[in-house]
């Protein structure tokens, strides 16, 4: 197979796009692409800060690699979560991302979830009753939570993060299978900002995780192969292998399925549009961060919770 742009011999195969690039022309592509769905989907200006939400992995990796060369003002986010798994995940991701910045001379903010509020999140899931044993669900309520604090403490304009194309279609096939309105309406490339709530964006989820795999891979990017330990067995995984066996016989078919979706959406076609109720929003009186639920925001209730317990 040869590069459709200069003919030598091809790396990186493209079935559903019926393109073949040699490594430069991919590493090329890759970023020239980036920039056509920042600017379609209006995520950002290069007059805006962005602050890149990076765990060491690929996806984080090579985003803010991307943002770094097509001249955004882009700074990183490390969320220190404490997990070991016997594989001293947290440790090693952290070790990654500040390679990274070294390398590349970028500013990268660490922030310890632990040392912030003296509970790491496998801590944090012991004593909560969220997640029946896994701490997905308190790391994810910890992750918004941190994240947008830091966004809108240090003054930047959007919170980008590294989801790809493979991780979007299984939000959304789980998010359709329970027709779960509220989730399906807030999906896409860009969520605005809210009174309190950073713009976030997902400048890489157009693109398939094996392309963003060749993307880190040939640019000689150094990030952590393991998942997360706590990722095995998680239902994204299996939505995950369930799409790759339909992409198997139908090559596109989950790019399709995800900008399908973004077309009906925009265009009011959804029934979901008219179910929606926005609860009310007031701010945490703790953390000042807006919630719908009464008084402390779950996750300032989470972290006093398990403070108490551990007293
Ligand atoms: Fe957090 Fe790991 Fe679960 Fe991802 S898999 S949400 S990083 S605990
Ligand atoms: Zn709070």
């Amino acid at each position: 197979m040869k590069c459709r742009k200069c003919q030598n011999k091809a790396s990186v195969h493209m079935r559903q796009h019926k393109l073949a690039l040699c490594k430069e022309h991919y590493l090329e592509w890759v970023p020239e692409q980036t920039e056509r769905f920042i600017k379609k989907y209006q995520m950002f200006t290069r007059e805006e800060k962005i602050l890149v939400a990076v765990s060491g992995g690929k996806d984080s990796l090579s985003l803010w690699d991307i943002l770094m060369q097509l001249g955004y003002q882009a700074d990183g986010l490390y969320l220190g979560l404490g997990i070991d798994g016997g594989i001293g995940y947290s440790h090693e991701s952290q070790r990654l991302s500040e390679k990274f910045a070294n390398e590349h001379n970028l500013k990268l903010h660490v922030v310890d979830i632990e040392k912030e509020y003296g509970q790491s999140i496998p801590m944090l899931a012991e004593s909560s009753h969220r997640g029946y044993g896994k701490p997905c669900a308190v790391c994810g309520l910890a992750k918004r939570h941190e994240m947008n604090r830091i966004a809108r403490d240090l003054g930047y304009d959007v919170l980008a993060t590294g989801h790809n194309l493979d991780d979007e279609a299984a939000v959304l096939f789980g998010n359709t299978l329970s027709w779960a309105s509220e989730y399906l309406l807030r999906q896409g490339p860009v969520l605005p900002e809210a009174d309190g709530l950073a713009r976030k964006v997902k400048p890489l989820c157009r693109f398939y995780e094996r392309e963003m795999t060749a993307y880190a891979l040939l640019s000689g990017i150094e990030y952590i192969y393991e998942e997360c330990p706590f990722a095995e067995g998680s239902q994204s995984i299996f939505y995950k292998e369930t799409l790759n066996q339909l992409e198997t016989t139908r090559p596109g078919a989950k790019l399709t399925f995800y900008l399908k979706f973004l077309e009906a959406r925009k265009s009011g076609e959804l029934f979901i549009e008219k179910n929606v109720k926005q609860g009310l929003l007031h701010a945490c009186p703790k953390c000042g961060q807006p919630t719908s639920t009464p008084d402390l925001c779950s996750f300032c209730r989470m972290v006093e919770k398990a403070n108490v317990k551990t007293e």
